[in-house]
């Protein structure tokens, strides 16, 4: 693998020589590869224990809510929190080594969009705090991987939560337009610099500042979401104002009856 770059220079408009180096990166992509083996290996490894550990801290808190134990029935629960935490992580590094090597499998059939937008919110709504409003078209079929777009849609409403931490609101949103179905989650958060936007679907991107700090995050689950979506037939985008809030969307072709 070489990597070139250089200046063409041209006499009475013909090609006579070029300027440049070329670079071997053959070892650069070895790297490469060697590093996503390994994370896919170690993101697998690491599922399995934390499986059973799950299993365990559910029975040990049912255990101890039993016995009326309910201080420490509620420390096994937030046990299991964090298991979940740590889960939904490993899932993200394992989906992008399997983006990344091309092995990412999409089980596409035909579903009502409105159905996963409303159990994904319902779902969402017992973990948090702020109000979800849910507005759209209930009408609409498309074709796609349907865990595969609730994944997307679970990671634009959880993204909203955790960086609008002030606010008591989100609002998703379902509408038609032409042949595509478009979703939309718009929060009022800390929004974000827009030279900054366009680089949030990038792999292991985050905005830099304080909000680093603050917001725990790998800077994967967005670039795995436009992966999917693109994959899907789809666009996604975002527009955010720093310090008012931001709105992504996505959109998929829809099927017409
Ligand atoms: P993570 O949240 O784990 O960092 P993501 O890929 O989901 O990774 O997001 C990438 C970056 O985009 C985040 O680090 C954050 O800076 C920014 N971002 C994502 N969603 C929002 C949002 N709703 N409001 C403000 N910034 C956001």
């Amino acid at each position: 693998w070489y990597l070139t770059t250089g200046t063409p220079f041209f006499k009475d408009g013909e090609f006579c020589k070029w300027i440049g180096t070329s670079t071997d990166i053959t070892e650069f992509k070895n790297l490469v590869k060697q590093k996503d083996t390994f994370l896919g290996i170690a993101s697998h490894e690491l599922k399995t224990p934390l499986t059973s550990l799950k299993l365990y801290a559910q029975v040990l808190e049912r255990m101890l809510r039993k016995t009326g134990d309910e201080k420490n029935a509620d420390f096994a629960k937030k046990m299991d929190l964090q298991v979940v935490k740590l889960t939904s992580l490993i899932g993200d590094l394992l989906d992008v080594t399997k983006i990344n090597s091309g092995k990412i499998h999409l089980n596409q059939t035909h579903f009502n969009f409105q159905t996963v937008v409303m159990e994904i919110a319902e779902e969402m709504q017992m973990s948090t705090y702020h109000k979800i409003e849910i507005y759209g078209e209930k009408e609409g079929t498309v074709f796609a991987d349907r865990e595969r777009i609730g994944q997307v849609m679970t990671n634009l409403m959880s993204n909203a939560i955790k960086y609008s931490p002030d606010a008591d609101r989100i609002i998703v949103e379902t509408e038609h337009k032409g042949n595509d179905i478009i979703f939309t989650v718009k929060d009022f958060g800390i929004g974000m610099p827009p030279d900054k936007k366009d680089h949030v679907f990038e792999q292991y991107y985050r905005v830099s500042g304080d909000e680093e700090s603050t917001f725990p995050g790998l800077g994967l689950g967005l670039y795995i979401a436009a992966q999917i979506v693109e994959r899907s037939g789809g666009k996604i985008w975002v527009n955010s104002i720093l310090g008012k809030g931001s709105t992504f969307s996505f959109s998929l072709p829809l099927v017409r009856n």
